[in-house]
């Protein structure tokens, strides 16, 4: 690659080191790093001879490619659990993950982290990305959710249990969790990924669990993550030294000390929650959902604004991969919200949303900023994100995603696509009794005229209404 070289030129640099914005600045890519960045940078510094390739930015704002630490590329857009868990085959969701690749990359996401999936699909889609054959972010992958039988992922009652497809693999015992970590690490994961309580009102696992699992990952090499809403889980977290944490919705001061001064980057992952809150009715969310994640987005908006106080790192993480959070549609939108339900300035939600995404790519130090040296990950972008952050939301803005030190082309057709999606069996989304129909007080339900409203027409199945009713945030 040495000899092959990009120049990126009148643009507004934000090099997202935390430096202001430089007018009239260029960025010099060889190969895939970049060479130098500057308003004195430019064709001079080529030697005679060698190739280059020019990019006018002229009006535009030149920054690192997005990253994303939590995006799930094995959820297909699902619309339940089930079709998460029960109704993955392993071969088509393996083609579903290639193909939303691509459009994650077209968002300006130059990459992500996958933690937690079905299989093994998240090693097999980074390595086909890393050898070119998928056309996607640079990535890094866990394998299974490990869960115990009071986490997240084991969804299901005792007698159908943890399913093979599932994105969790239980493991009730220590012995058993130690089991897993090495399978996962024999089959190539970067990480492994933690399934504590689904709302964060009690902690899963124990404190020793945690330290052994931590202690033999990072004994082989790996990081690790782990799903925790609640203060004790967070707090038990950081003393077991897991890498980084996803959620933390609820913290004590205490444990907000402990996470600053650890410098353990957050991963608050607001968007679902904001995506059911806001726009959850657009598309059939259930009304007791949108409730639950509403509650949850105001108790964890106190938390992040002390955690911000308190100088916690915070880095952008969405759970792309739901039906509601749909690939390359609203990764960027997590800037806006950690802006607005933690306080982060500008410039701040600009480097969660890049240079602190570097550790869960396994690449500290040599991505995510526009600095000599660093991988050349870049997206061209029409207008000033640090006057208005939600400029990235809209595609259209980024106008060129440069990928180590290449720009990108895209399919921009087949991107427009959305494959059909594998719902759970449903028969009806209430209950037909006889009053219904002939009931003195019902209108009788003729033609497509129901008498229930549209918030009762949830296309959800009625156990995630259940789950959902009974979610409350701890104080
Ligand atoms: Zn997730």
């Amino acid at each position: 690659m040495a000899g092959n070289w990009l120049l990126v030129e009148n643009g507004t640099v934000i090099d997202a080191t935390g430096a202001p914005a430089q007018a009239g600045a260029a960025v010099l890519v060889q190969g895939n790093r970049i060479h130098s960045v500057g308003t004195d940078v430019g064709e001079h510094l080529v030697p005679r001879g060698e190739p280059l390739a020019r990019i006018d930015a002229t009006g535009r704002t030149v920054m690192p490619g997005l990253i994303d630490a939590h995006c799930h590329m094995t959820y297909g857009e699902s619309r339940s659990e089930e079709e998460i868990d029960l109704y993955t085959s392993p071969e088509s969701r393996t083609l579903k993950a290639a193909f939303h690749a691509h459009k994650v990359l077209r968002a300006g996401v130059t990459g992500i982290s996958q933690p937690g999936g079905s299989y093994y699909i998240g090693v097999g889609i980074r390595d086909a990305i890393r050898d070119e054959f998928v056309l996607g972010p640079r990535m890094t992958a866990a394998g299974r959710y490990i869960t115990t039988s009071n986490g997240l992922t084991d969804w299901f009652p005792d007698s159908v249990g943890v399913p093979e497809g599932s994105i969790g693999v239980l493991a009730n015992t220590l012995p058993a969790m130690i089991n897993e970590v090495r399978h996962q690490v024999k089959n190539g994961v970067d990480l492994i990924k933690l399934a504590d309580s689904p709302y964060g009102d009690y902690q899963a696992f124990t404190n020793d669990e945690l330290k052994a699992v931590a202690d033999l990952a990072h004994q082989l090499g790996k990081s690790l993550t782990i799903h925790a809403r609640g203060s004790a889980e967070v707090g038990a977290a950081l003393d077991a030294g897991i890498d980084w944490i996803m959620h933390g919705n609820a913290m004590t001061d205490e444990v907000i000390a402990k996470l600053a001064a650890s410098r353990t980057p957050l991963v608050p992952t607001l968007l679902l929650l904001a995506n059911i809150t806001d726009y959850g009715k657009l598309v059939g969310a259930p009304v007791e959902l949108r409730d639950g994640m509403a509650r949850s987005l105001e108790c964890t908006a106190e938390t992040l604004h002390r955690a911000h106080d308190a100088g916690v790192i915070f880095t952008l993480g969405t759970d792309s991969g739901f039906a509601v959070t749909p690939y390359g549609e609203w990764h960027a939108r997590e800037l806006e919200l950690l802006m607005t339900y933690a306080g982060l300035s500008p410039m701040e939600a600009l480097q969660a949303g890049t240079v602190n995404g570097a550790k869960m790519l396994g690449l500290e130090g040599q991505i995510g900023t526009l600095e000599p040296g660093m991988i050349a990950d870049i997206i061209i972008v029409d207008g000033d994100p640090l006057a208005d952050i939600r400029v990235l939301q809209d595609k259209r803005n980024i106008v060129t995603v440069i990928k180590d030190g290449k720009p990108v082309v895209f399919d921009e057709e087949a991107l427009s696509r959305h494959w059909p999606h594998e719902r759970a069996i449903t028969y009806s989304t209430a209950d037909l009794t006889y009053d219904l129909v002939y009931g003195i007080d019902s209108p009788v339900p003729t033609g497509d005229g129901a008498p229930w409203s549209a918030d009762d027409q949830a296309d959800l199945v009625a156990t995630v209404k259940t789950r959902e009713s009974s979610a409350v945030m701890p104080d």
